[in-house]
């Protein structure tokens, strides 16, 4: 599949006075040590030109070009100065090259106005890449990013046929077409059905996820969206390979009068009692619970979590479903074999969301039952965002402040990973952890799971994540 002839653009048809979305060079950010690139010569801050005459529009049509044993590269360096590279390879080698951008002809933006959307949930006045929607079949191809599929040209669907992007994750929340399109603010919406007969018919494969909104496509509504997603569900091919359902996020900075309303533990309740029984039928149709809650509805319903073995092999893991449950499992790895005592006494205070602090109590009791452990558990709200329940990934900077403000942080502070934006020490309300830092009379350890958390409690020396 990878061989077909039809990835970027051709340099002869490149219009330099056209005004349509034309692939920018590639630009090069890192080259692997010891790959073909290393040996070629190229350094960060190179851009790639081209392959075989054709300039990539994004990573994909990269991969896709450079599946080709003979190469010619046309490669602009950090000077201005053009080369022209030919190379003979095998077809599984890659070059190594590492871009700034995954996308290089700019990224596809969403053209629904859902209610529910976080983006506008968030402050005014920050950094304009944060307003960013994103609905772009590459990154959810790339990256497992949702998309609603609204977007999609004719050539963009001819290409996922032709280049078999596949599994794609396509945020669903209703098949009714009337209420999809209510939802998403898109008369575009309401195609989803004849979508998914498009992918069933061509052997492509979606992962689903249905974001609920009281009120408005709960009830009879998700349990027939469930059941339609479920008609695409059996077979040796499977159009969809599964379904996450997320109670929908709502913080203060959200317009006013949107017409939703938050989760209540009751409608977290009937949520679980009307999806529970649904995964009961799929088992036994499919052999597979197909339709996955969240954990946030187990801990908002005050409900114990599922055990592990219902999770099957996590098909949903990004989405919240079975993290909590994966993350205690782990926690309880990482302590099932404490020591009696550790040889410094070490008073921890360690952070997380309030809707998790519940569950991780017995976790905590266990490890300090070890001589010499102090570990207090702080389940912080979130007044930045106007949520009392909240996850611990949302917890930001202020928050922490606020939250932690008079209590005994006691010899370190353990801030989850989750907290701070993707690789960059900055919080998600844009306070950096240098900032944080100044402001807490203690020192901050980052940690990056439930080992880096055991071992910070016992005083050991920092994984490296
Ligand atoms: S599709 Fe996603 S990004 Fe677009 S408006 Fe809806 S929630 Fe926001």
């Amino acid at each position: 599949m990878w061989n077909e002839p039809s990835a970027g653009v051709a340099v002869a048809a490149l219009d330099p006075e056209s005004s349509a979305r034309q692939p920018a060079p590639a630009v090069v950010v890192a080259v692997e040590p010891g790959s073909i690139g290393e040996e070629l010569g190229f350094e960060p801050g190179d851009q790639l030109l081209s392959i075989n005459g054709v300039r990539p529009r994004d990573l994909i049509d990269y991969r896709y070009l450079c599946v080709e044993e003979d190469l010619h590269l046309e490669v602009r360096d950090a000077a201005g100065d053009l080369h022209e590279v030919d190379l003979e390879k095998d077809a599984d080698d890659g070059l190594g090259l590492e871009f700034s951008e995954a996308l290089f002809d700019g990224l596809r933006q969403c053209n629904n106005a859902c209610p529910f959307c976080f983006i506008d949930q968030q402050p005014p006045g920050r950094r304009s890449s944060l307003y960013l929607k994103d609905d772009d079949y590459r990154l959810s191809f790339l990256y497992g990013s949702y998309l609603t599929l609204t977007n999609l040209t004719d050539s963009d669907w001819q290409r996922i046929e032709q280049q078999r992007l596949s599994p794609l994750f396509v945020s669903v929340h209703a098949t009714e077409p009337e209420l999809r399109s209510r939802l998403l603010k898109n008369p575009r919406a309401g195609q989803l059905m004849d979508q998914l007969r498009w992918f069933a018919e061509r052997e492509l494969q979606i992962h689903a996820q249905v974001v609920v909104c009281p009120g408005m496509n709960d009830g009879e509504a998700l349990e027939r969206t469930l059941k339609d997603l479920a008609g695409f569900a059996g077979g040796e091919w499977p159009a969809v390979l599964s379904a996450a359902v997320v109670p929908v996020g709502l913080t203060r900075f959200r317009p006013a009068e949107d017409g939703l309303v938050p989760v209540s533990p009751a409608d977290a309740s009937a949520v679980i009692a009307r999806v529970e029984p649904l995964q009961q039928h799929f088992q036994s149709r499919f052999g597979s619970r197909f339709a996955w809650l969240s954990d946030e509805w187990y801990l908002m319903a005050g409900l114990p979590l599922p055990p592990r073995a219902n999770y099957e092999d996590l098909p949903q893991q990004e989405n919240g479903v079975g993290s909590i449950r994966g993350f205690l499992e782990a926690l309880d790895d990482a302590s099932t074999r404490l020591p009696t005592r550790i040889e410094a006494p070490l008073h921890s205070s360690w952070v997380v969301g309030r809707l998790v602090d519940e569950a991780l109590a017995p976790v905590t009791d266990r490890l300090n039952a070890v001589e010499g452990v102090t570990l207090s558990l702080y389940g912080l709200p979130s007044p930045y965002w106007g949520q009392d329940q909240v996850v611990t990934g949302l917890l930001t900077g202020q928050d922490l402040l606020q939250g932690l403000e008079g209590r005994d942080l006691g010899d370190q502070l353990l801030l989850p990973s989750v907290m701070l934006r993707q690789g960059e020490p900055v919080f998600l309300d844009d306070m950096t952890l240098a900032e944080l830092e100044r402001q807490l009379p203690v020192p901050i350890r980052i940690v990056h799971g439930a080992a880096d958390i055991v071992a910070a409690v016992l005083g050991q020396t920092p994984e490296s994540p």
